[in-house]
């Protein structure tokens, strides 16, 4: 008998923990937080305390009170008894927050299967964020082609396109027949080649079930989206029309969106400024030869900006040793302030004070290259804009999607033909069964026999 079980990702964007039972072999899917995660207890630093290892979760049934699962370490101040591991793998499908960040409360000893890439992101997290920790894994990386068995099923990695490199879906083989299960994906990014690969796979399998994202699966798009590569053309015309600074604020792992971005940049005869956690990910990802980017310590077009710290003089020991790699490559406010027409700059939310010191003349470029607020009150949203404004910048909101919206899921279904349909990351699980009468609304901790 073949079973599933949702712990996460239940009527929630992300936060995917998806349990698949086949005779004695018990395999998770995803392990991630969700982005509304304990947001009943927990707020900006009233956090769970990680000293507390799970105690302050399970408080709150925040998670599942499951045994074998999790290490002894995080047990300890709980009354759930730590036992020898009773799962056999964890699968990763990509290395987003909302997949990944709940595998530090696993036992070490249940193996962890993680994308080549998507470990590399994953060790550049760690490696320059004091707040990220994954904790001690068995690690085992795949690759689109393998086949891994894990004691009654099979799994296949099949690469898909997304907002972040080295993302997978999955095909698994149990004793009932297939499952597909789709991780996050989209078919507007300049890897659209990927999604359908996944999609043929997926389809030739005759799959009895599909468990399958839902992020945009919405009555009425309200907000705006573009594909990859109209984001690109767009940043091209903002860029080519000035002889301004333009500023560019992105997610950090989108290395997609880098990608246009340095392009835009190096077609106007431009120089792109990345921080040092940028040229790092991308030192890191140059030994994945499947990503082709650039190299930071070599590519002329590429400049590292070092803000001002502790001594305020850039010396070298006032920045993390990760850091001081590309000291060779550094530029400053002084620069930056100089060179105004000559460069495109990453700008992070969290790195606005350093417009005080670059200056940016009046009528500057500022390109919001993310999605845009979920609510009018979104704080952070209007402080941007006073600071926009403050410096008389000009913005621009220009951003893809890292997932299908409502008419590519209904493409996606239709292709593949599951006998069932799961879904999951979604808000809207009511949509699918408009479309999919196969459909089955999922509930938190519910068993579903295949
Ligand atoms: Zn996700």
């Amino acid at each position: 008998m073949v079973k599933l079980i949702f712990y996460g990702g239940v009527n929630e964007i992300g936060g995917n923990k998806i349990l698949l039972e086949d005779k004695r072999t018990r395999v998770f899917f995803d392990f991630g937080q969700s982005f509304t995660f304990g947001a009943d207890y927990f707020t900006n630093w009233l956090a769970p305390r990680a000293v507390n290892g799970l105690g302050d979760y399970f408080a709150f049934d925040l998670l599942p009170k499951i045994s074998g699962l999790y290490s002894e370490e995080m047990l300890a101040s709980t009354n759930l008894p730590h036992v020898e591991p009773q799962f056999d793998a964890v699968f990763l499908s990509h290395a987003h927050f909302d997949h990944v960040t709940h595998i530090r409360f696993l036992d070490p000893k249940v193996p962890v299967y993680v994308g080549a890439g998507a470990k590399l992101l994953m060790e550049s997290m760690e490696e320059t964020s004091g707040l990220c920790k994954y904790g001690e894994h068995e690690c085992r990386k795949f690759r689109t082609g393998n086949i891994i068995k894990v004691d009654d099923i099979t799994v296949e990695p099949v690469h898909v396109d997304h907002s972040i490199p080295a993302a997978y879906g999955f095909i698994i083989h149990t004793s009932e027949g297939s499952l597909v299960y789709t991780g996050d994906l989209r078919m507007h990014g300049p890897r659209r080649d990927l999604t359908e690969d996944f999609m043929e796979k997926a389809k030739s399998c005759e799959p009895i079930a599909l468990i399958c994202e839902g992020t945009r699966m919405v009555e009425k798009e309200k907000r705006k989206n573009y594909s990859e590569s109209q984001v690109k053309q767009l940043s091209n015309e903002v860029v080519s029309s000035t002889d301004n600074m333009v500023f560019a604020m992105r997610y950090s792992r989108d290395l997609d969106r880098f990608r246009s971005f340095y392009s835009v940049a190096k077609k106007n005869g431009r120089k792109i400024v990345v921080s040092p956690k940028t040229a790092y990910l991308l030192c890191k990802l140059l030994d994945d030869e499947h990503l082709d980017l650039p190299n930071p310590l070599k590519d002329e077009a590429i400049l590292v900006y070092y803000k001002r710290k502790k001594s305020g003089g850039f010396d070298e020991k006032d920045y993390y040793p990760w850091e001081r790699k590309f000291m060779d490559k550094m530029v400053t406010h002084k620069f930056v302030h100089e060179n105004q027409s000559k460069l495109v700059m990453d700008l992070d939310f969290y790195q606005f004070a350093e417009l005080i010191d670059i200056k940016p003349k009046q009528g500057s470029q500022f390109i919001h290259s993310m999605s845009e607020p979920f609510s009018e009150e979104d704080i952070e949203d209007q402080v941007m804009h006073n600071w926009i404004d403050y410096f008389r910048m000009h913005f621009h909101q220009l951003h893809a999607s890292g997932h299908l919206n409502k008419d590519q899921i209904v493409e996606l279904i239709m292709c593949v033909q599951p006998k069932r349909v799961f879904p999951v990351h979604t808000e809207n699980q009511q949509l699918f069964k408009e479309h999919f009468s196969k459909a089955q609304l999922i509930e938190y901790g519910k068993e579903y026999v295949l």
